[in-house]
């Protein structure tokens, strides 16, 4: 076979055009679009000054900047080092930028001034899949996932460990300043550099002790990110946080595939429980209208979280952290209330008398308990309770009723079929997020630095599913141009 003629130095007679060199279906252009569609109130709301100042040096266009953001956190290029180097060397960003080479200075100031404002992108991709009935609202689904901070775990210290490498530094400090002032005969071995560093660690160990005290329930904290926490993942321990995403799917008739974010959140524990209620609550305002049904895992169940979706009318298809008890027939809710006598009747026929309040954790739980030696004599002994000395007890919490209802449902088929989808609408998007958009680990720090990265994380996974049903061309003109959905105030 002949090789092909090939000349790096080939001048061209009539030199292509970078619009040329992009598909039409390119998701560059697809961004283009959005940012385009974006008139002088949405600028306005996300702080941007779309006019420019005549005055001074012309600065880059924030049609430009935006673009190469929203393109680069949908590619998976989320440095703005790397970012730089795209715009010098990668088509799409050199079309979304004209040509224009904006460095990683003018990149991290325009995101650094408008990554807070930059939610109401958000905010709009939703309300745009909302508005062109995309969404399947039928159901949704919440979860969580573990995202490393942008710190060493080895920097986590207790409080202890923080006393003693505060002396240990502070020591040090005080030989290095010793050695600088030595006489003549002492030459000087420590540059300014070395003290400098020692200098800002004691402060960062002292700003770290300071935030430790503060917290009551915290034991560990680290030096580098304060905000960021131990958690256990499968199998391991990580530093980092908690990130929370609601999903919706696209209608299955609408031609194509894939999840909408509909809501996103951060927690700097790794509880997922009281993320539930405010999920579903931002998911809801978000799209301004709701979904049927939220699933969600059992690592989000709790009776206060029940007891506020019921209270907004949300129903929830989640199972328990402790399923298997439930079966058991000395199960508490197989114990019948008799609210005359405000008691409870035990599976053998025996009354179990209120006793009085006990506080757990600060919640008043209502104790119940059988009379002296019945429980002893009884032939369920050793199942239903192994008590020799208080026999059989019930306690029951502010949410029992919450969770009653919630379990009653939870029984039926209908129930248990709606739950068996929760894995392949939400988890799929944890891993594209940390795949293909490269988000295993944030790149800033502090919560409200991650918190603003991971909402941009959404933005970019709502433009690739727009960006495929843009493609298809069906709603292409509609999408950016048709009813155009506000913002949320
Ligand atoms: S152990 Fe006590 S509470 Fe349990 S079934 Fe027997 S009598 Fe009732």
């Amino acid at each position: 076979m002949p090789l092909r003629d090939m000349d790096r130095e080939q001048a061209w007679l009539l030199p292509p055009s970078l619009d040329d060199l992009l598909p039409l279906d390119h998701p560059a252009r697809f961004v283009a679009e959005f940012v385009d569609a974006l008139d002088r109130g949405d600028w306005t709301e996300l702080g941007v000054e779309i006019e420019g100042d005549p005055m001074g040096a012309p600065a880059y266009h924030p049609r430009a900047l935006l673009s190469v953001w929203l393109y680069g956190f949908m590619t998976g290029v989320r440095s703005c080092r790397k970012l730089e180097t795209a715009c010098r060397d990668q088509i799409p960003y050199l079309w979304l930028t004209g040509w224009q080479h904006p460095d990683h200075n003018t990149l991290w100031r325009f995101y650094k001034g408008h990554r807070e404002a930059m939610r109401k992108l958000f905010e709009r991709t939703v309300r745009m899949a909302v508005t062109m009935k995309l969404l399947d609202l039928a159901v949704q689904a919440v979860d969580g996932t573990k995202v490393e901070a942008n710190a060493s775990v080895y920097r986590t210290h207790n409080a202890e460990e923080l006393r003693q490498l505060l002396n240990r530094v502070e020591a040090a400090i005080r030989d290095l300043e010793a050695q600088n002032e030595g006489g003549e005969d002492t030459p000087t071995v420590h540059l300014p550099g070395e003290l400098a560093n020692k200098e800002m660690l004691r402060e960062q160990v002292r700003q770290a002790m300071a935030d430790l005290e503060s917290k009551e329930r915290q034991k560990r904290i680290n030096l580098t990110d304060r905000d960021a926490r131990l958690m256990k993942t499968r199998g391991s321990v990580l530093l980092g946080y908690n990130a929370q995403a609601m999903v919706s799917p696209l209608e299955p008739d609408g031609g194509a595939t894939g999840m909408i974010i509909t809501a996103v959140g951060m927690a700097d524990d790794g509880r997922d429980d009281p993320q539930l209620a405010p999920m579903i609550e931002q998911a809801e305002k978000t799209m301004g209208t709701k979904s049927e049904m939220t699933l969600a895992d059992a690592a989000y169940h709790s009776g206060k979280g029940l007891e506020e979706c019921a209270r907004k009318g949300q129903s929830v298809a989640m199972p328990e952290t402790r399923q298997q008890l439930l079966g058991d027939p000395y199960h508490k809710d197989r114990f019948t209330y008799d609210k005359r006598t405000d008691s409870f009747m035990c599976p053998q026929g025996q009354r179990l008398q209120y006793l009085r309040i006990q506080r757990l954790n600060g919640v008043p739980w209502r104790l119940y308990r059988t009379s002296e030696g019945v429980c002893q004599a009884c032939p369920a002994f050793g199942v239903c309770t192994r008590s020799e000395r208080f026999g059989r007890s019930v306690t029951i919490g502010p949410y029992d009723a919450a969770l009653r209802h919630h379990r009653v449902w939870m029984s039926t088929d209908e129930a248990w079929v709606a739950y068996k989808r929760r894995k392949q609408l939400v988890e799929p998007v944890f891993g594209i997020i940390k795949e293909q958009l490269a988000a295993r680990r944030f790149l800033l720090r502090g919560f409200a630095n991650v918190s603003a990265e991971w909402t941009l994380l959404g933005t970019a996974f709502n433009l690739r599913t727009l960006w495929r049903v843009w493609s298809l061309g069906v709603f292409a003109d509609l999408l950016l141009h048709g009813p155009k959905p506000h913002f949320a105030s």
